[in-house]
């Protein structure tokens, strides 16, 4: 068979069994079943057996098994079936939250899954990308993802970027002309579009060739991996802490075994303490917990529409200092109406809405028997404005037909259109009054074409800066008749026609927000491509900005080295005029800074900007592809009040982890401090290693996976916003999670202690006596931890005074927890497991009491520190 790009449109149309105007929906479902979904093959996943067998490779659960057969051969056999036990159900869940993590990574990945738009049976729609098959005709447009392999039939300006495919990053002009020669390379097959390439400029249509794993990027990426995971700093930071704490542990352990046997003591029972203070000093459950807080976390972003693309986002938000935000559509509504029309005698308004109405990209629609327009909001408020007026577009197109066009980029802030009038071709053009008036030679003044005057200029510069200062975004449109298409000089020597302005309303909740990020510190910044009177009437009205010195044009911009800019950039809180590379530089000025820079983007040539940014934030409605990919986080409704919101969520979260992470640090502080008291103090062993696994594992979890998802605190937003590089130990908190974990250990000795000493009183045998000790100790420490879990639900305020039981997941797992111990306890067969005792009601009450102690003391410490 010959190669596509050697067919005509036809053959290939008859080749692929499809036509121009698509395969019918029931065809696209038989060719599905028949070529399969448009994807890679994934690399397989783990099998859920192995990801069980993976969790037994860490180091800790190695001891413990170990720990556990040791056990069994002197005879300890519940200990070594408790510890065994504790152990497959740490792999249990391990594999549990493994998967759920992975889980919501993909459905995150199929949220921001592109779409792609299609034409089936004569009707353009989007598809999923995966859906798409061989003889789909597909339409590409500037910022697309080429979804699959195509042959174009139909091109205009069309410019793709090839570098995944031939690694050249300057992108290709297209044609749908037929290639003559045979076995060139992918790169010279001009009429060809290829999977995952993407459109940097134009448009055009192509038929479908290939799919998935047939496509050329299919071919050379054979096995694509999977869903990538990225760890948050944290994270990472937690891993390595870890890897010291271990490490700690096992020093300490080796001293204690040492000191033990020098002092006579059995080595057995001082092989099971080491391994009971190992057990202790590692927080087991705390990767777990901040794998699921943050999970937790992005899933309610996704109910405030932000979509987290990449998982350390979700803490950098929490850092954002600056936050760079479009004007259109992000803190407007992007409900564009026309308002006013100037013309220069005030007698050629129609020529000026004829000339907007031709070089639009708007589409009239019948839906349901009534018309509806489709299409940029800009484009589609002068086609309601005109229709209004009798001047229909389908109309006008159908008398002056569209031959060729200049496509509209923000760079150049123009359009333009050639169609045909008679024998003639006219140029009609639309854009930015500043920059389309430099272009212009001549004016349109009632009937007649004259050339204009410096007098005109200025009262047309007049009339555009009042509609600017009543917030008017402002275009105007110029024409001129020429021979041929020459698109050189075709935006040169115009006739000037008018200035159409329309009003785009301020987001009713951007106002808000705006007032919500300065409570918060975080600078708002707005960039624009409208002209710098519109940008300052709308930026006053949303409280951006104050003074028009904060506003600066691109122009202006330009004019200014780095290093100006780095020094004034904290002056501007608005940028007019701008284009997209401008954006790089306010990030980077920012950056250098020491500043956290949250940046919107839409356009293809957002990428850079939102790339460079701490945290890039693409547009879900009406950004494009490549900004979507090229960001770290997706806003589903384009709007400026959720970035405010995800950083509220962000800064929560990392809140929220910081006090799971003090909380179940604390406890082993706690236990640590127990067991090394005691062995100093030359005591038989107050807890456990099954204790302290217990408790560890099972009682502490729920209490810290509930404070991870504590209701914000109305503080947050009320906060300056946090240093990046601050760790989650300094301003004292390590301090505190220490004392606070003396404490609970200190408690806990005191309760065996008195169990001890009670039962000497009476005459008790020393495993009596050490029996009643040890179940003072094991309930003391695991209620009192329960108790504590309250006092870090608030970090300085008292949460007695301030609905101690708010949290009710926290309330729920305090409660299973404590059900759980009183299971343990009034369970013959437990009790015998645990090698705990009933205890009575003197001894209960000293539990209760040592228990509830550390909500006092953190209380009135608390109270100290807020004086
Ligand atoms: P942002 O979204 O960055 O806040 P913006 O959407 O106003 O700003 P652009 O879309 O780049 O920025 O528009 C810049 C200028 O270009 C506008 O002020 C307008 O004068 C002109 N313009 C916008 N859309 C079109 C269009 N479709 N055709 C011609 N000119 C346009």
């Amino acid at each position: 068979m010959r190669p596509y790009y050697l067919l005509t449109k036809e053959e290939i149309l008859k080749e692929l069994e499809t036509n121009e105007n698509g395969i019918s929906d029931q065809e696209a479902k038989r060719r599905l079943e028949k070529y399969g979904y448009n994807e890679f093959k994934e690399k397989k996943s783990k099998t859920m057996f192995q990801r069980f067998l993976d969790q037994f490779k860490d180091f800790l659960v190695i001891i413990l098994i170990v720990a556990a057969i040791i056990s069994g051969f002197v005879g300890e056999i519940a200990d070594s079936i408790i510890i065994l036990l504790v152990v497959i159900i740490n792999a249990i869940l391990g594999v549990i939250q493994e998967n759920k993590a992975e889980q919501s990574l993909k459905a995150l990945k199929k949220m921001a899954q592109p779409l792609a738009l299609v034409i089936r049976e004569g009707v353009s729609k989007e598809v999923p990308v995966r859906e798409i098959v061989p003889g789909d005709v597909v339409i590409l447009e500037a910022g697309r993802y080429v979804p699959a392999d195509l042959r174009l039939i139909e091109t205009s300006n069309l410019k793709i970027e090839e570098s995944s495919l031939t690694g050249e990053s300057v992108p290709v002009e297209k044609n749908s002309d037929v290639l003559e020669e045979d076995n060139i390379p992918i790169g010279d097959r001009k009429n060809m579009a290829f999977m995952s390439s993407m459109v940097t400029y134009g448009r055009g249509k192509g038929v479908v060739v290939s799919t998935g794993m047939k496509t050329e990027i299919g071919k050379i990426a054979d096995m694509l991996s999977s869903v990538e995971e990225e760890q948050t700093p944290l994270q990472k930071k937690l891993e390595e802490a870890g890897k010291w704490m271990g490490i700690a542990a096992l020093i300490i352990c080796g001293i204690m075994f040492f000191v033990g046997i020098l002092r006579g003591n059995n080595i057995l029972e001082m092989f099971m303490t080491s391994i009971a203070l190992a057990v202790a000093a590692i927080p087991e459950g705390l990767p777990a917990v901040v794998t699921i807080v943050l999970a937790v976390g992005v899933q309610k972003m996704i109910k405030r529409n932000a979509i987290i693309r990449k998982l350390p986002a979700v803490e950098t938000l929490g850092c954002a200092t600056v936050i760079c935000s479009d004007k259109t559509g992000t803190l407007t509504q992007n409900k564009m109406t026309v308002k006013q029309i100037y013309t220069i005698n005030g007698l050629s308004d129609k020529k000026a809405l004829i000339i907007a109405n031709l070089c639009n990209d708007t589409k009239i629609v019948e839906e349901n028997g009534k018309l509806r327009t489709l299409g940029d909001p800009t484009e589609t408020a002068l086609i309601d404005f005109a229709f209004k007026l009798g001047i229909d577009k389908r109309k006008l197109d159908e008398m002056y037909p569209r031959i060729d066009e200049i496509p509209f980029d923000s760079d150049r802030k123009l359009m333009s259109t050639f169609n045909k009038v008679d024998n003639l071709i006219e140029v009609n053009v639309k854009g930015a009054p500043d920059i389309l008036l430099s272009r212009c030679k001549y004016i349109l003044d009632n009937e007649n074409i004259r050339e204009i005057t410096s007098d005109d200029l200025e009262k047309i510069k007049r009339a555009n800066e009042e509609m600017a200062k009543k917030a008017l975004r402002v275009l105007a449109v110029a024409y001129k008749q020429v021979e041929n298409i020459d698109k050189e000089n075709a935006e040169k020597d115009l006739i000037f026609v008018g200035l159409i302005g329309m009003i785009d309303p301020p987001r009713e909740e951007a106002k808000e927000a705006v007032e919500k990020c300065k409570t918060a510190g975080i600078k708002p910044v707005m960039i624009t491509g409208d002209h710098k009177i519109t940008a300052i009437a709308i930026a006053k009205e949303l409280g951006i900005l104050k003074s028009e010195e904060e506003a600066i044009t691109g122009a202006e911009l330009e004019k200014m080295s780095d290093k100006e800019l780095l020094d004034n950039v904290k002056k501007y809180s608005v940028y007019a005029r701008v284009s997209p590379e401008h954006k790089v530089r306010i990030v980077e000025a920012w950056k250098k800074q020491g500043q956290i820079v949250a940046m919107t983007g839409d356009g293809v040539n957002d990428a850079p900007a939102l790339k460079i940014a701490n945290i890039g934030a693409a547009m879900g409605i009406t950004g494009t592809d490549v900004a979507k990919e090229a960001a770290d986080m997706v806003l589903t409704d384009d709007n400026f009040a959720t970035i405010v919101a995800a950083v509220e969520e962000g800064r929560t979260i990392y809140s929220n982890i910081k006090k799971s992470i003090s909380y179940l640090l604390s406890c082993n502080v706690g236990e640590i401090f127990t067991l090394f008291v005691a062995t100093l103090l030359g005591w038989a062993e107050p807890l456990l290693p099954i204790h302290i696994l217990w408790v560890n594992l099972v009682t502490d979890s729920l209490p810290a996976l509930a404070l991870g998802v504590e209701p914000a605190e109305k503080e947050v937003m009320k906060q300056p916003p946090r240093d990046p590089n601050e760790g989650i130990f300094s301003k004292g908190a390590g301090i505190r999670i220490i004392l606070q974990g003396m404490l609970i250990g200190a408690l806990t000795l005191f309760a065996y202690w008195y169990g001890v000493r009670y039962g000497k009183e009476r005459g008790l045998s020393f495993d009596e006596y050490e029996l009643i000790g040890r179940t003072m100790a094991f309930f003391t420490l695991s209620l009192s931890q329960l108790v504590h879990a309250f006092n870090n639900r608030l970090e300085l305020k008292s949460v007695i005074a301030n609905g101690m039981f708010k949290n009710k997941y926290l309330n729920l797992a305090v409660l299973i927890s404590f059900l759980i111990q009183l299971i343990v306890l009034s369970t013959p067969f437990l009790r015998n497991i645990f090698k705990v005792t009933l205890l009575n009601r003197e001894l209960i009450s000293v539990v209760v009491l040592c228990s509830i102690a550390p909500l006092v003391f953190v209380e009135i410490v608390k109270f100290i520190r807020r004086r």
